[in-house]
């Protein structure tokens, strides 16, 4: 089975192809040809993860791919204490603060600092990550989520992983995503969580 992943993020696509089982061939955007920045206008994971994978499916129609279907993944950093935000502004998060849009690598450090700075003087340090992933195959469309709840860190531990990886410590684990070992954060994350699913998914659709 041959997947296009609709995905600028060579983290992610990382991820992807570590977690995805042998048999499922993921290609990326490059692979394909397709070369648009896609807007995330959505007001949700949900309508995000769609509008991704809907701009890639129009992309691949028509076209001789021999593909078997696109999917697509939205994540949102959840925090309790601040009723689940930044939740889909998770990536925009220090830029909608500052108006400065920055390198991907100082966009993560920013937001990083941000997530610290605005969990300063709280006690509760719950949050989450969620996963949303939209699969759309010639016949269908549907969508999976992935959850991993944790604690955010006072200050950032590891190098490892991406984005906020640093400062978030998963449920029963002492260490952040940053420090552990990819194969544990592949195997517990959302993103892991929403594959899994998605997976168990396909054998109803393909
Ligand atoms: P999006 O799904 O492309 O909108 O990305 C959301 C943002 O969430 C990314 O820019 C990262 O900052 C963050 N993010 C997504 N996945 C992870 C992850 O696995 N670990 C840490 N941060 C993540």
């Amino acid at each position: 089975m041959r997947l296009v992943f609709a995905s600028n993020n060579a983290h992610k696509l990382a991820e992807v192809r570590e977690i995805m089982p042998a048999g499922i061939e993921v290609l990326s955007l490059r692979e394909i040809g397709f070369e648009q920045d896609i807007e995330e206008t959505g007001t949700t994971l949900e309508a995000n993860s769609l509008i991704k994978a809907q701009a890639v499916a129009e992309f691949v129609k028509n076209r001789p791919l021999h593909i078997d279907g696109i999917f697509a993944d939205d994540t949102g950093l959840e925090i309790d204490a601040l009723d689940g935000e930044p939740g889909v502004y998770t990536a925009r998060w220090a830029e909608r603060e500052t108006g400065m849009h920055l390198p991907e690598m100082e966009t993560y450090a920013a937001n990083r600092q941000k997530a610290l700075r605005e969990l300063a003087d709280k006690t509760n340090r719950g949050c989450q990550f969620r996963t949303v992933i939209t699969l759309i195959t010639p016949g269908k469309t549907i969508q999976v989520e992935g959850v991993v709840r944790g604690e955010m860190t006072k200050e950032e531990h590891g190098q490892g992983g991406f984005g906020y990886d640093p400062i978030f410590v998963p449920e029963g684990y002492d260490k952040t995503f940053g420090e552990l070992p990819a194969e544990i954060k592949n195997n517990i994350s959302h993103r892991a969580r929403a594959l899994q699913a998605l997976v168990e998914q396909l054998g109803h659709v393909a």
